[in-house]
């Protein structure tokens, strides 16, 4: 297998400290602190001295960039024993100088994304980590982190790198996962505002929500044309456009449902409302005397009943509900 290196490095600079090549397929992560908080700059000098006999593949630096010392076709002189680091890729971390040894979240999430990145471009399909360095030194049960202790009188990589392994391994694997497995599709949540088996009647409820400026859409489910508002991947920002719906005198709810989309009709012009013309009334309007309107009016297809200019009776059937004005209808079928 060809070795590469990792397209995240931003510096480089190529330690004489090395075997060169590896004798080992890489199949181990060994994660070390550097035991200060110094830059990659810092690391490449530190490692560039022959007198050192120290390196690392890669080094991460406070600021969370990320350096390359030894490619990954070479050894690294870095866990204090030939045959980890031949099959290892070795990182040291930028850290602090006391016990435990702490490293900065920057540091820390390039960290993962630098072992994430090594695993996928050398086969690793998973991460495994022991807490027994018995199973870590052999290998065993599928064991592939190593730690500097493992192989000196050291406490690197400290105690909060090391107490964190299980974690870095089940982060990466998550990573690693998510590549392999499609994404499953994201909720939506949807506001809805009406359900309607004859189109017209969805058209003119678009139309009202249109008319206060509420951008709509209207989805096929079935039989039902279904008029909503927004979709969303946060249920609270629905639940806010519900309100805002409310308040404006519309029903709403919220679902996760979807559909197929239909265009939205065009209205037909108020000159073509006539007696037994079915229409609804804008929302919010009010009656042609100007009172106010039970919000369940907004959301009821009514029957005109009688036509005076402007003036116009709507109702279900011969049952009077308001006289209104003839700008505030809009056909429904
Ligand atoms: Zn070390």
């Amino acid at each position: 297998m060809g070795y590469t290196n990792s397209p995240l490095v931003s510096y480089t600079k190529i330690s004489p400290n090395k075997t060169s090549p590896r004798n080992h397929p890489i199949d181990t992560i060994t994660i070390h602190c550097v035991v200060g908080q110094c830059s990659v700059e810092t690391l490449g000098e530190i490692f560039a001295k022959e007198s050192k006999k120290a390196s690392s593949n890669y080094g991460i630096g406070a600021d969370g960039r990320i350096g390359m010392y030894v490619e990954e076709k070479d050894r690294s002189w870095c866990s204090s024993n030939a045959a980890n680091d031949h099959r290892a890729i070795t990182i040291e971390v930028a850290s602090d100088t006391t016990h435990p040894y702490a490293v900065n979240d920057k540091v820390y999430a390039a960290l993962i994304d630098l072992v994430t990145d090594i695993c996928k471009r050398n086969g690793i399909k998973q991460l495994v980590w022991s807490t027994d360095k018995n199973q870590r030194v052999n290998h065993l049960n599928g064991c592939n982190m190593t730690v500097h202790r493992d192989y000196a009188n050291k406490s690197c990589p400290g105690d909060y790198l090391y107490n964190r392994h299980g974690e870095i391994a089940a982060e990466v694997n998550r990573r690693l996962n998510a590549e392999a497995t499609p994404e499953t599709p994201k909720v939506l949540y949807r506001v809805q505002t009406g359900a309607f088996s004859v189109k017209s009647n969805a058209d003119a409820l678009a139309a009202n929500l249109k008319a206060k400026g509420f951008d709509t859409y209207m989805v096929k489910v079935g039989n039902l044309y279904k008029v909503q508002v927004g979709a969303f991947s946060v249920k609270s920002n629905a639940d806010a456009m519900m309100k805002k719906l409310k308040d404006a005198g519309f029903d709403a709810f919220i679902t996760t449902e979807s559909g197929t989309a239909v265009a939205i009709g065009e209205q037909k012009s108020v000159a073509e409302i006539k007696i037994g013309s079915k229409v609804m009334v804008k929302s919010g309007a009010k009656t042609y005397t100007g009172g106010s309107l039970a919000s369940f009016v907004y959301k009821t297809v009514y029957d005109v009943i009688q036509i005076n200019g402007d003036r116009v009776v709507i109702g279900l059937g011969k049952t009077v509900i308001a006289a209104v004005k003839k700008s505030d209808l809009t056909i429904a079928s």
